[in-house]
């Protein structure tokens, strides 16, 4: 038998463990895997907004490889910590896959960055997706919120601060911050991108999707689209990636007089505008550390895909400010990292130290390959790492390792939660939903997910 250790329960650490377990090639694979949390799905849990109930019901595939007879869930233990470092996890297991995604957000580098009311959009995430480590946010005296990105983490934090509060009540988000956000007075969002529409991350449904939100006008100035060159020129739009011709066909709908009269009517109580080439130089600070406002320098296209600055300047309002400039990989001790692009260096999965495959650790997902595709992208990723495993399981067979590492885990002191704790967790969420007068609704914290799961 091989017993192979998957660490982190998204969605690439779930296909790593489907394809270990489907597989024909070597037979008897087992597969713990292992997560810091006592709840699984990773970013599905955790990161897909929770109006996109489309995306989350992939929960539902990703629940069914977890329970497979070959797979074991084990929530609530984290690897890499004091209890249970990397090396003694590659003593209990043949094979360590760590898919353990990319943790922290970039900084944007400029002055300010300390000023209240500057968040990341990953803790903002993190609070509005019940994750146990977020921060409260209180948006009392927001009225104009500035989103410096133009991806689709930008978007979704966008349309959740536009969100009405009837959209948002039958979504399981914690019930404290559906209050904070019923309560906000925001009324207007700004997303604001240094290049161009045309190389805007954003994907195409998930931009369409802005300009349906109800009590919501979605507005771009038809003078910044022009000065995109792709927007402008037929010739050089018909090059561009399908994603970006899509991209500006919608923006080109949106800058459309009649759009422009309805959307400047000022008849919506809430506005959502597209910014592009502006990059964010300063934050301002206004009273008692508050920010009060985001200084951007306007750029123009470099003709190579990049931007320059023009030395004009414009100051945006805004009483919260979220940068949303992707992920960054978060080293794990004991494992090799290149700081530069915030990954696990490797080779077809095997983590590579000192220049050298190593035949017994696998990574899959961000740490391998960075912050960038769409969930269906983890499932070839970590197909590649599992094929590499499987042509080293003859070397890997030979080591000798317990028979059940689950004894060797509470030793350490571990409190795992297996699959059926995490079921009471889920069944508790159903029953605070009830409770509330709303569907499902996530428990925020780490003591009630404990209580929940039976720890106590
Ligand atoms: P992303 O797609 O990499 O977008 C990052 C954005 O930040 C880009 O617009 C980038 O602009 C901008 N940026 C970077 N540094 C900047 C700086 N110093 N100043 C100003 N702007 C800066 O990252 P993401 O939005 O975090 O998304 C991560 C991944 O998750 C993506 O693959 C995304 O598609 C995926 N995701 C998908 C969904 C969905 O499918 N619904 C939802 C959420 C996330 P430049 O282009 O100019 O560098």
């Amino acid at each position: 038998m091989l017993r192979v250790a998957v660490v982190g329960s998204g969605p690439s650490g779930v296909y790593a463990a489907q394809a270990l377990v489907q597989q024909r090639e070597v037979p008897g694979v087992r597969v713990d895997v292992l997560d810091r949390l006592p709840a699984p799905y990773g970013l599905v849990r955790y990161g897909v907004a929770p109006d996109h109930e489309k995306i989350k019901s992939l929960t539902g595939s990703l629940r069914s490889v977890l329970e497979d007879d070959g797979i074991r869930f084990l929530g609530n233990v984290e690897v890499g910590g004091e209890l249970l470092p990397t090396a003694r996890l590659s003593e209990l297991y043949h094979a360590v896959v760590y898919c353990v995604g990319a943790a922290r957000d970039r900084m944007l580098g400029i002055p300010g960055e300390d000023l209240a009311g500057v968040h990341s959009a990953t803790e903002f995430v993190s609070w509005y997706s019940g994750h146990p480590d977020a921060g409260s946010f209180d948006l009392g005296g927001v009225r104009s919120a500035v989103v410096v990105g133009a991806g689709n983490v930008a978007v979704d934090v966008t349309r959740i601060l536009a969100r009405g509060v009837p959209e948002l009540e039958p979504t399981d988000m914690p019930q404290p911050a559906l209050g904070v956000l019923a309560g906000s007075g925001l009324r207007s969002v700004a997303m604001v991108a240094r290049r161009g529409p045309s190389q805007a991350r954003f994907t195409t449904k998930e931009l369409r999707e802005l300009g349906t939100l109800p009590g919501v006008d979605a507005r771009v100035d038809p003078a910044e689209l022009a000065l995109d060159p792709d927007f402008t020129d037929p010739a050089a739009a018909a090059a561009l990636p399908a994603v970006a011709r899509r991209n500006l066909e919608v923006l080109r709908g949106w800058a459309e007089p009649a759009a422009e009269a309805e959307a400047g009517s000022g008849a919506a109580p809430r506005s959502i505008s597209l910014r592009f080439y502006l990059r964010p130089v300063e934050l301002l600070g206004g009273p008692q550390g508050r920010v009060r406002g985001v200084r951007f320098e306007r750029t123009a296209p470099d003709g190579r895909g990049g931007v320059t600055g023009t030395g004009a300047y414009e100051d945006l309002e805004a009483e919260l400010v979220l940068r949303s400039v992707g992920y960054l990989g978060v080293p794990l001790a004991g494992l090799p990292f290149d700081a530069s692009t915030g990954t696990v260096p490797h080779a077809a999965g095997r983590v590579v130290r000192a220049g050298r495959a190593s035949v017994g650790e696998y990574v899959a997902g961000w740490i391998k390959r960075g912050p960038t595709g769409v969930i269906g992208t983890n499932r070839p990723c970590a197909k590649e790492t599992v094929s590499s495993l499987l042509q080293d399981a003859g070397e890997l067979a030979r080591r000798d390792r317990p028979d059940d590492p689950l004894d060797a885990l509470r030793a350490a002191g571990l409190h795992p939660v297996e699959w059926p704790g995490w079921l009471a967790i889920e069944a508790a969420e159903v029953d605070l939903g009830r409770s509330l007068g709303r569907r499902t609704v996530k428990i925020p914290d780490w003591p009630g997910l404990r209580t929940a799961a039976g720890l106590g």
